[in-house]
């Protein structure tokens, strides 16, 4: 790397682990983990963590795992693995040869589930899943002790083995911790280590039947990689006790120890893999690498360097406390890297000719970067380094000029004068028109220096020798400050993605081993790796050049061309329907009860009309209706396939799932994606991906269970009567549960709760 990483500032595990150090603790050894589930793509707050992770053990001289945390064997792909590391990598921490998989570690952390039944630390408890977390106690009272709490280690050894065997049902038996029911930690009141679950692991198959839930596995992981600083998000602050307690109970010499920090939130960013899903499937974003997506995945696509992400995870720092980061300093840090890495060029967005009058064909000089800016080694350091071409045809950006000027404007207007950057200074001689009164061309003289002062410098690029590009200008993808955490997709920006065909100079286009870019007035863009690897010139707007660029650079309104394309939007009355249409939809209404707007989308093909048809089977009209008018048909496109080539009566089924609620509608939305991709039977699917909603007892009652640990002030005032507050419960469950809960089952829960 070229520019130096700034000395890190001071933090509290930096410290902290200096004073381990310093004392001798650990013999001296640094060992860090990074422990990705693999259920998602990583994110900028991942990046923190990593960065934090590797960091500090690189500064101390240690070494930082990599280890894949698979103990949820319903939702990990190996597909997430690789992605991982190769993010991982590009980010500029290499783990290898320390990668390692928790999932490695089922026959160790059996055996230790065995060695606390032995110790009497631990027993296997036959309560209904229900029955365990009404037992659990409040806030304000404790637990009451399982019936099988004093079963003897022997038949606790037996049962145990017997769970592993496959012997009981899924949900029947769990093994819990014995430790304290009326410990005010609800995390110590006799957890649960592990349940029968027999699902197949993207891993290890199905040799096992019983797995271990997060709080045990996680810290045995820990010790059997010898990890001695055990890094983690503040969610886990409760986790800590029953993290030490695991470790003490296991005997494990050396334990390590847990530590949290504050979470990365930034504003205007959703910042959740789930949430990520729901984007994806649901066809927001075009995939989980879009540039507008915080994912690594998405932040390198749209050009983001890993050296400005790693200057951002020092810049935020390591805090105790949560707070919000704002997105500003991200992307003033990105700037920061940008300037120093991308050459300036000329690109001109929405083109609108100029012809020089007196002037044929004289180059003129310039630089790839200011002179006063240090620039990288390949660049030559003068200010005559590039010729740029300019013959006497050139385009302007049409929103640099304006044919009635607002007060204060510094760039063209008949009879303006301005300077062309590297280049002349001009002045407006006149604006042609064609036919329709449309202006195609400006003529521009060429003044001498000094025979006039310019009002402003406008970017151009030369006509006979520029190459078209399409851009792809993006925008913040949310355009609230904080995205409320289930609304969110409400709180879209629906400009989040402008693309547009301009010119761009020969000498940029001419240079594939540059992939940054500072477009001149424009912004800094990266040469989309995707659409390069097609042969297409695509270039990915990574951010604008200044903060509130995306006011100031666009033009005043009376300044706008006539001409000027504006994006169409969908609104106003319904378009008149063409004499076929007009039939499909006749009958279409005439024969269903389906709403009107599903029946236009659908009227508009044959083919879609035809789908309709024989997907109406098994689901209602209606719905049937809406979810291929507002969901197939979008998809379809998408992913550039005809109506004619689905699997009509797996759409209806799928449709019977999401009507039935067997699945919410964004589960609908990927198992549509999965069909459309692989074909197939939607119920297995639903059930391949663990999709169902989720009304079992012990899960529901764990979560609500977590929620009103965690808002007990509303919990009180929701016990003395304040009705309104059972939908934010019901609300709070649902989230935690990625969508998933059975809200009736939820309510269910709560009411029982209330009662007692
Ligand atoms: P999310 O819920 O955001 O999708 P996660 O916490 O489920 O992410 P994991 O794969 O469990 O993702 O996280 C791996 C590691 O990254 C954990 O140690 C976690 O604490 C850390 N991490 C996750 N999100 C953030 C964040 N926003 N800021 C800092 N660290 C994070
Ligand atoms: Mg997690």
């Amino acid at each position: 790397m070229s520019t130096p990483e700034p000395t890190p500032p001071p933090n509290f595990l930096r410290t902290l682990i200096a004073a381990d150090v310093a004392r001798g603790a650990y013999g001296g050894r640094v060992v860090t983990r990074f422990p990705p589930e693999p259920n998602g793509y990583l994110h900028i707050g991942h990046a923190k963590a990593i960065c934090l992770n590797f960091g500090l053990a690189q500064e101390f001289g240690g070494v930082c795992h990599l280890r894949y945390d698979d103990t949820n064997p319903e939702t990990e792909r190996e597909e997430y693995v690789a992605k991982i590391l190769e993010l991982v990598q590009w980010l500029g921490f290499d783990p290898r040869p320390n990668v390692f998989f928790a999932s490695d570690y089922f026959g160790a952390l059996y055996d230790y589930a065995n060695h606390l039944i032995r110790k009497g630390l631990a027993y296997v408890c036959d309560l209904p899943d229900e029955e365990i977390s009404r037992t659990r106690g409040s806030v304000s009272e404790a637990g009451t002790p399982s019936p099988y709490r004093s079963r003897s280690v022997a038949e606790n050894l037996d049962l145990f083995a017997r769970m592993q065997a496959g012997e009981f049902a899924e949900g029947s038996r769990v093994l819990r911790a014995k430790i304290d029911m009326a410990n005010p930690n609800f995390k110590m009141r006799d957890p649960l280590l592990y349940r029968i679950k027999f699902a197949h692991h993207y891993r290890t198959g199905d040799r096992w039947k019983v797995y271990p839930f997060y709080d045990f596995a996680h810290c045995l992981s820990d010790a059997i990689e010898k990890i001695t600083h055990s890094i983690c998000t503040l969610e886990f602050e409760n986790n800590r006790e029953l993290y030490d307690w695991i470790l003490a109970g296991c005997d494990i010499p050396e334990p390590p120890h847990q530590h949290e920090f504050a979470r990365l939130n930034m504003t205007y960013t959703v910042m959740s893999k789930r949430r990520f899903l729901r984007l994806v499937t649901e066809g927001h974003v075009d995939g989980w690498d879009d540039p507008r997506m915080p994912t690594l995945a998405g932040l390198r696509r749209r050009g983001v360097t890993p050296e400005a992400l790693r200057h951002f995870a020092e810049r935020v720092g390591v805090a105790k406390a949560n707070s919000m980061v704002e997105v500003e300093l991200f992307e003033s840090t990105l700037r920061d890297d940008l300037n120093r890495r991308a050459p300036r060029a000329m690109a001109v967005l929405h083109p609108l000719k100029v012809r020089l009058l007196d002037r044929t064909g004289h180059d003129v000089r310039g630089t790839w970067f200011p002179l006063d800016t240090a620039a990288p080694a390949r660049f030559a350091r003068d200010k005559n380094a590039r010729v740029v071409p300019m013959g006497e045809a050139l385009y302007i950006d049409a929103s640099d000029f304006a044919e009635t000027p607002p007060n204060g404007w510094h760039r063209l207007c008949p009879g303006g004068v301005v300077r062309l950057v590297f280049g002349p200074v001009i002045r407006c001689e006149l604006a042609v028109r064609d036919a329709a009164g449309r202006i195609t061309e400006l003529v521009c003289k060429v003044l001498a220096e000094g025979e006039a002062k310019p009002k402003g410098t406008l970017q151009w690029v030369d006509a006979a020798t520029a190459v078209p590009a399409e851009f792809r200008l993006y925008d913040r993808l949310v355009r609230v400050e904080k995205p409320t955490p289930d609304d969110f997709i409400d709180e879209l920006n629906p400009n989040s993605l402008e693309v547009v065909t301009g010119l761009v100079e020969r000498a940029a286009a001419q240079r594939p081993d540059e992939a940054h870019w500072q477009f001149q007035r424009v912004g800094y863009f990266f040469r989309d790796p995707v659409a390069a690897a097609e042969g297409r010139l695509v270039f990915n707007r990574t951010t604008g050049l200044r903060e509130g660029w995306k006011e100031d650079a666009s033009p005043a309104p009376q300044a706008r061309l006539p001409s000027t394309p504006l994006r169409p939007r969908e609104v106003g009355p319904p378009r008149p329907l063409s004499p076929q249409v007009a039939a499909r939809y006749d009958a279409l209404v005439g024969r269903w009860d389906i709403p009107d707007a599903a029946a236009r989308t659908i009227a508009a093909s044959d083919d879609t009309t035809a789908l309709f048809e024989s997907a109406v089977k098994v689901a209602s009209p209606a719905a049937t209706a809406v979810f291929v008018a507002n969901v197939l048909v979008g998809e379809l496109r998408s992913v550039g396939r005809e109506a004619s080539s689905v699997n009509a009566a797996a759409i209806g089924e799928l449709v019977a799932l999401v009507e039935g609620g067997t699945i919410g509608p964004a589960q609908g939305k990927q198992v549509l994606v999965v069909l459309l991709a692989e074909g197939g039977d939607p119920a297995e699917i639903v059930s391949r991906l663990g999709l169902s909603k989720i009304s079992d007892p012990l899960a529901i009652t764990t979560w609500l269970d977590d929620v009103l640990h965690r808002h007990p002030a509303e919990f009180e005032r929701l016990q003395a009567g304040q009705g309104s507050l059972l939908g934010y419960f019901v609300g709070q469950v649902l989230k935690l549960s990625g969508g998933r809960a059975d809200t009736t089952a939820v309510a269910a829960a709560l009411s029982r709760r209330l009662k007692r």
